[in-house]
């Protein structure tokens, strides 16, 4: 037998079997990963229907995969709106929400607080192709809401808890006032995550898959769940001429870990809040930020519209205290960036998320050389509250 006639001989044989699937009435108790980049008809008038929307079904996985469509289903489902698209990473996310949502002329109102890269998407991207942009600042809400009313926005971009000195936005407030001019809202609840403030009117819900939805930080991911058809119709179309997806593996893997999302996400919340407050009791730092402690200068608002104050805190070293220092002293923080994930991290904010802004923005913004990011993980934190002191008083 030839080699081509062993790879006929095999394609008769796979085409004539069933496929890999379990008999009905039976079923893998976890989704099994399909990652065929093809699919297939017996049938051409069976692909036919397909694009023509008569159909269900799949041909090629970088429009549409079983994997990625569960995910979908699954975030639309748990978030509330009434579609998901998939991206590679949260950036190309909310890349692809400006992007499609706006065009020349259109009016962008966006926070100074926002993800840094975030920024620098609007300044090299969104303003060069015609788009007018505003800047509001999340401790000024009622002037904030004068531009709002002046300016028009079509789209106002923003996150709460922002990052890193976790202002908190009256959502509320906002919704009403851009909704009040006809604009639509864009959220990144990357930091709030997938179970809260999805019913406050926002019109779309960015997050970093990468960060709470992986949980170990070894797979990038994002998504945008839309609350408005027109909105999901116009990204999905712009998603797919530009081939933004996620690969079905990655997109499986999201959804093994969404299953213990809600213990790693209270234990890390719950771990926060109580090591938060021991940092404050200890008087060790200039302040401790965490949006459920009553020190927190928009506590009562938070209690209002978050479940939870988060897995993160930001906290600024006393003067005299070298902050370089402390970081490399401790043991159970790895110094990194990011959040979400079953270890714990500290930023130090001005290293991380300083670059490219003037002292005055940086100053608005929160961020300064005595300031860090803590993002707690599944320590025990006790331990970890052991890990900041021995730093501190080496
Ligand atoms: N939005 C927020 C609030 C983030 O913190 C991050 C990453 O840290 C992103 C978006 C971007 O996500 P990714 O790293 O998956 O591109």
């Amino acid at each position: 037998m030839s080699d081509f006639s062993w790879v006929k001989r095999q394609q008769q044989v796979l085409s004539s079997s069933e496929p890999v699937a379990v008999p009905e009435g039976n079923h893998a108790v976890f989704p099994p990963l399909v990652d065929s980049v093809k699919f297939s008809f017996k049938r051409t008038a069976e692909a036919e229907k397909l694009f023509r929307g008569e159909r269900d079904g799949f041909m090629y996985s970088r429009v549409g995969n079983p994997n990625s469509k569960q995910l979908e289903d699954l975030l639309s489902a748990l978030i509330g709106g009434q579609g998901t698209v998939l991206t590679p990473n949260g950036i190309s996310a909310i890349g692809l929400v400006l992007h499609a949502s706006l065009k020349p002329g259109d009016r962008l109102l966006a926070f100074e607080e926002l993800y840094a890269p975030s920024k620098r998407l609007i300044w090299d991207y969104i303003l060069p192709k015609g788009v007018e942009v505003r800047w509001v600042n999340a401790d000024r809400l009622d002037q904030a809401v004068a531009v709002v009313r002046d300016f028009k926005p079509t789209i106002c971009l923003f996150e709460s808890p922002t990052n890193p000195q976790l202002k908190i936005v009256d959502i509320n407030r906002l919704v009403e006032s851009v909704h009040a001019v006809g604009g639509k809202l864009v959220m990144d609840n990357t930091f709030a995550s997938f179970h809260q403030q999805n019913d406050l009117g926002v019109d779309v819900i960015v997050h970093s898959l990468t960060k709470f939805a992986c949980g170990y930080g070894d797979a990038f991911g994002g998504s945008a769940t839309f609350f408005d058809q027109g909105l999901f119709q116009e990204n999905s179309k712009y998603a797919r001429s530009h081939g933004l997806c996620l690969e079905p593996a990655v997109a499986r893997s999201f959804v093994k870990s969404l299953k213990s999302y809600p213990l790693r996400y209270q234990r890390a919340a719950q771990s926060a809040h109580y090591l938060a407050a021991k940092m404050e009791e200890a008087g060790l730092f200039q302040f401790v930020h965490y949006p459920f402690m009553p020190s927190h200068p928009q506590y009562q608002l938070a209690q209002l519209q978050m479940k939870d104050g988060g897995s993160v805190i930001s906290a600024r070293l006393l003067d005299g205290q070298v902050l370089y220092d402390f970081i490399d002293r401790l043991e159970l923080f790895e110094l990194s960036p990011s959040l979400g994930s079953v270890d714990s991290l500290i930023a130090p904010t001005e290293l991380f998320y300083g670059s490219g802004f003037t002292s005055q923005e940086k100053r608005r913004v929160g961020i300064d050389s005595q300031t860090f990011r803590l993002s707690v993980g599944l320590q025990d934190p006790d331990d970890l509250m052991e890990d900041l002191k021995r730093a501190l008083q080496a």
